[in-house]
């Protein structure tokens, strides 16, 4: 019963680059069964580059990608709030190399596919079931995956910081919880950090509308939740978990870890072809091209 989905129309919105801090167009646009979610640049001609681990490139600070000199950055926001909305294929046009900010959270992302709408496609969806244990760390940051039926995100921090001693939470993933628990936690930076950043030439379009900034003891702005900083990692790790291609079910695990080690694990996932499954949802053929609330009833009985 559960089919692929896409959006019901196009839509757009304008923010600016965290770190350029350009302009930005950013339009979600509905696409085909098999698609997936691939990224265009306007301004540089109909290149798309798929969101997946084969086009990863120049992970520091956020998550890239690239293909045929073809460069979009700063994707995981945007990606987590497509895969938590259930949305499958989507073709996303940018008209400069950054996604752009927002808030720092996916909440805008989500409230722009509440907007569009979502809607069912005539095939069934893929999973990523895993069935044996998959794991990386790098010195004390760790990250692992473990059989489970739902997909379920544990992650703990631990930061040189009075307020960043220890966070931690686990949450199982749908798409309302992740409306309501993740989506909102907006990224986060040290005041110390953010001069560096600026000589490199980087967070140029930073500021306290877009980020949550931690001063020697305490935060400049106010917090979503007290524990806004682990929710954000949880919304960092499922966007870059999209970059397998498809939803994983699966209990993630991480501790201390960052966009380069989660974009690592998502490769080495594909790699251990021996740990998962590709399974297919139970799919019934129901009237294409109704909205999903429409559908639900129908699927009911
Ligand atoms: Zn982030």
């Amino acid at each position: 019963m559960d089919a692929q989905r896409t959006l019901r129309r196009h839509i757009s919105c304008v923010g600016i680059g965290l770190h350029s801090g350009n302009k930005v167009t950013l339009s979600l646009k509905p696409a085909p069964v098999d698609f997936g979610i691939r990224f265009r640049r306007t301004d540089l001609g109909d290149h798309d580059v798929p969101a997946t681990v084969q086009h990863l490139a120049g992970i520091q600070l956020a998550t890239g990608l690239a293909r045929n000199e073809v460069a979009v950055e700063t994707v995981e926001h945007l990606l987590a709030a497509l895969v938590s909305s259930n949305v499958d294929n989507v073709l996303v046009e940018l008209s400069s190399p950054e996604v752009p900010i927002m808030d720092g959270s996916a909440a805008p992302f989500v409230y722009l596919i509440q907007e569009a709408g979502v809607k069912r496609l005539p095939a069934p969806r893929k999973y990523v079931k895993i069935v044996r244990p998959i794991a990386i760390s790098r010195g004390d940051k760790r990250i692992a995956l473990y059989p489970s039926d739902h997909f379920k995100v544990t992650y703990s921090i631990s930061y040189d910081h009075p307020l960043l001693r220890h966070q931690s939470r686990t949450l199982r993933i749908t798409e309302e919880s992740f409306v309501e628990e993740v989506a909102p936690a907006r990224t986060f930076t040290f005041l110390k950090d953010v001069e560096m950043l600026r000589q490199n030439g980087l967070a140029l379009g930073g500021s306290l509308e877009n980020a949550i900034v931690l001063g020697e003891t305490g935060v400049l702005n106010t917090l979503r939740f007290p524990d806004e900083f682990v929710r954000h990692k949880i919304l960092d790790a499922i966007g870059d978990l999209a970059l397998v291609g498809y939803p994983v079910v699966g209990h993630l695990v991480a501790h201390r870890a960052g966009h380069a080690l989660h974009t690592e694990f998502a490769a080495k996932i594909m790699a251990e072809a021996h740990a998962w499954r590709l399974v297919e949802a139970p799919f019934d053929h129901v009237p294409v091209g109704l909205p999903v609330k429409d559908a639900a009833p129908r699927l009911a009985h």
